[in-house]
């Protein structure tokens, strides 16, 4: 039998993420067909399933169980992805999820447990800063020994604004989770404790924790900073150093373009997470058809990256609530990952 040459996806979640990742799936990247598209709310699914010229399922379970449906798509809240991940393994479809894997530890063990048992790889999890153009040359830099053994990382993670549901917690649940999982993949190594510093706060904070200085003490003896600040006004900016024992590797500056003029140089600061990594999330879903399409779920982040971002999240949060070092403490790594 050959293999299929086009993924017929369905979509559970059509917020701003899914409809994204739904036009990306309709015009951006070939080899794709969005054919079921599920939603809280029915009216929206329905609309959003005329426009992409999909079936709208009255739920996300239906969607997963439907037989037009090879591969499914996760974008709603955090707090529905365990349900629906774990339908899609027990229909032993490949499953996209959106960060987060699940918004519990225990939860992420529940899903890694059903995939286990199913004995091959079926989730990825949406961490896409592993497929950026500039985190990948900064890892293939690190690897090829240029700058020797790494030491330190230094990151900052800007936001211009955050919504307006953002509770304390989330600086580190919905933002600083990216560095955490990206700083696990560039140095191949778990982190084994955190600690949260806070200066003054922003008169911009309102009631959140803003700025803060998460440290992360990597197992391997690497040391990373990483800066939130989820209200700078200016735009949304992202950094990142790394010092090693012979030199340094940092992010480029994102600005397509600079202007010289008056006096001034100039490059424009993007100003959304869509802004600096639009194409870094077509990248991430086209390497994830491809591996579906190539017989399995393979290479991307996966349950057992999401189970080691939620518990150091969770460490996070309380090294946040308490001003302590907390240690970190994950459960034995499956053969499977
Ligand atoms: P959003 O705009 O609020 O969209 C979530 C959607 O899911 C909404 O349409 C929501 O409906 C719907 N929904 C809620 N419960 C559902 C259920 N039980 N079944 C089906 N649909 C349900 O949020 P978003 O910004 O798109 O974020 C969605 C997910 O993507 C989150 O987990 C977020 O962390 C993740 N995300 C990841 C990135 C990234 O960089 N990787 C970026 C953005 C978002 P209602 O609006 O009616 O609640």
């Amino acid at each position: 039998m050959t293999a299929p040459t086009t993924l017929r996806v369905g979509v559970i979640g059509t917020g701003m993420i899914g409809r994204d990742h739904i036009r990306r799936m309709t015009t951006v990247l070939s080899g794709l067909a969005v054919v079921a598209v599920a939603d809280v709310d029915p009216t929206v699914a329905e609309r959003v399933a005329a426009e992409a010229g999909a079936v709208a399922f009255p739920d996300g379970l239906d969607l997963i169980a439907a037989d037009s449906v090879d591969a499914v798509l996760v974008c709603s809240w955090g707090g529905t992805h365990e349900r629906y991940v774990l339908a899609a393994i027990a229909a032993g479809k490949p499953v996209f999820c959106e960060k987060p894997l699940a918004t519990t530890e225990k939860a992420c063990l529940r899903i890694m447990a059903a995939e286990v048992a199913h004995g091959s790889r079926l989730v990825q999890v949406g961490y896409m800063r592993r497929y950026d153009a500039a985190y990948l040359a900064m890892k293939q830099t690190l690897e090829s020994g240029a700058i020797g053994a790494p030491l330190m990382m230094h990151c900052a993670h800007r936001n211009a604004g955050v919504p307006a549901f953002y509770e304390p917690e989330n600086t580190i649940t919905d933002t600083a989770v990216h560095e955490i999982d990206m700083v696990r993949w560039m140095f191949g190594s778990e982190i084994a404790a955190v600690r949260v510093l806070r200066p003054r706060a922003s008169r911009n904070a309102g009631d959140l924790p803003d700025p803060m200085l998460i440290v992360l003490e990597l197992a391997n003896g690497v040391l990373v900073d990483v800066e939130i600040s989820v209200n700078v006004r200016y735009g949304y900016d992202i950094r990142g150093e790394i010092l090693g024992e012979d030199g340094t590797v940092s992010l480029g500056d994102p600005g397509l373009i600079s202007v010289r003029r008056a006096g001034r140089v100039a490059t424009p600061v993007p100003a959304d997470w869509r802004d600096r990594f639009g194409s870094t999330y077509d990248v991430e879903l086209r390497a994830w058809a491809d591996s579906v399409l190539g017989g399995g779920v393979s290479g991307g982040p996966g349950t057992w990256d999401g189970y080691a971002a939620a518990v150091v999240s969770d460490a996070a949060v309380r090294a946040l609530r308490t001003g302590e070092r907390i240690e970190v403490t994950l459960a034995e790594r499956p053969g499977l990952y």
